[in-house]
């Protein structure tokens, strides 16, 4: 199938050729039709399956198709959880809509406000926006979204895990009830399906991978290790195989910084991103990490979610996340585009409940090594790590307000505190 027999405009198309794809992934395939025809979707699709496109590219189409006012009211409004995410698909809509008459713009907390208001002031028909920055400067009455025509919920499982419910609540009371509204998530619990419901009307649902499955071209490991040898292993692992590009999940901000300084002593050159660090900061460790100059990125998962990384080669978990599904999503950032990908886990004898959960999850058994001078500890206690415990931004449940408090309270803290600076710092 070709990106023309989608039904895409010239424009469109010249934009897409630019970009190299030639051919439309498969959501792509199956969202754009119906989203061209004016219907809403709902999609299961992660990152790396090319979902950006799959919503940008018709709904810069409907938006072209039907040109309004000179003033531009906003008239697409696209809601992502992350400041990073936010800033990958507005890099998309602005590069897809090169060939265009559309103006677009990001907002996001944690950076000084002025520069995004005075670009919506000047009239943009996409917004592409987190939760909390979009609600203060509604609430300051700098931006209005009542023209809005198409609204776009991605990553909705995330936004549900980092307590953005109420937030997308608010959002879509400010909107026309008439409106083409189109979600894309990765995973479907109950609580999607409620939100899904809510939202949408009468969708039509598209998926990319089946629901929970791990794509078959990643080659996962478990090494069984002692907990207090995995800082030596990874190290190991990472000087021996000589790898440039790795994705290291921690599951605490202080465990990823401790172990970034561990592998900086050991001539590695690692970053970590995580919410603790400034904007600045989280942006300058991303385009080390693309560039080559850092080859390892210690994350967490909130902090890695929506990073636009094409072709990673190695995953490492340096500690299992308590989530199944976390394991999914991590490792669906390697074995992108078709190519393979290595995705290895450390698992400590405490995580042995979180590795079973994972298995049943996946449906199938990992293969487990082990290496020689890094065994694990035959007396070391299996019982889990307390869930939630050093968890930040969220648990599995019960904290969702609290870590909705605090994600957008660090915003706010930082706007009242420091207000004529570039806020670079965050929480
Ligand atoms: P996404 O899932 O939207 O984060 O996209 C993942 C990556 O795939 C991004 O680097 C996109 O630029 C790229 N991509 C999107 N669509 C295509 C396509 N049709 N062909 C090749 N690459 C694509």
């Amino acid at each position: 199938m070709s990106f023309q027999s989608l039904g895409l405009s010239e424009a469109l198309l010249k934009a897409i050729s630019k970009k190299g794809y030639t051919t439309p992934s498969p959501i792509q395939q199956k969202a754009i039709p119906p989203i061209l025809e004016g219907k809403d979707v709902l999609a299961s699709a992660q990152t790396g399956t090319g979902k950006t496109a799959g919503f940008t590219l018709p709904l810069l189409q409907v938006l072209s198709d039907n040109p309004k006012e000179k003033y531009r009211p906003i008239r697409a409004l696209i809601l992502t959880p992350t400041r990073e995410l936010a800033a990958q698909v507005y890099a998309n809509v602005r590069e897809y809509s090169e060939f265009l008459n559309l103006r677009s713009a990001v907002i996001f907390g944690g950076v000084n406000q002025k520069p995004q208001v005075s670009t919506i002031r000047k009239g943009v028909d996409i917004l592409v926006a987190t939760p909390g920055r979009l609600l203060d400067l509604q609430n300051q009455g700098l931006l209005s979204l009542k023209r809005v025509e198409i609204f776009v919920l991605d990553e909705a499982d995330r936004m549900l895990d980092m307590g953005f419910l109420r937030d997308i609540e608010r959002v879509i009371k400010s909107m026309p009830e008439k409106r083409q509204n189109l979600m894309f998530s990765a995973t479907f619990s109950k609580d999607i399906k409620k939100l899904a419901h809510g939202i949408l009307n009468h969708p039509i649902q598209v998926e990319a991978t089946p629901e929970n499955t791990t794509v078959d071209a990643i080659n996962q490991k478990v090494y069984r290790v002692a907990k207090g040898l995995k800082t030596n292993l990874i190290i190991k692992l990472i000087s021996d195989g000589n790898w440039k590009q790795v994705l290291v999940f921690t599951r605490t901000k202080h465990g990823a910084n401790k172990l970034c300084e561990k592998m900086g002593k050991a001539g590695i050159k690692a970053a970590a991103i995580h919410g603790n660090k400034s904007q600045g900061a989280r942006t300058k460790a991303l385009a080390g990490f693309k560039s080559g100059s850092i080859s390892v990125l210690v994350a967490t998962d909130i902090a890695a979610r929506g990073l636009d990384i094409p072709l990673l080669p190695h995953v490492i978990n340096f500690e299992l996340p308590n989530i199944s599904e976390d394991y999914v999503h991590r490792i669906g950032r390697t074995g992108r585009a078709g190519a393979s990908g290595e995705a290895l886990s450390l698992v400590s004898a405490d995580e042995t409940t979180f590795l079973r959960d994972i298995e049943k999850l996946i449906e199938m058994k990992l293969p487990v090594e082990i290496v020689e001078g890094f065994e694990p500890d035959p007396n070391a206690s299996t019982v889990p790590i307390k869930q939630g415990q050093g968890r930040q931004n969220r648990s599995p449940r019960n904290s969702k307000n609290n870590s909705r408090n605090s994600s957008r309270s660090s915003d706010r803290n930082n706007k009242s505190r420091r207000p004529k600076r570039n806020n670079d710092r965050r929480g």
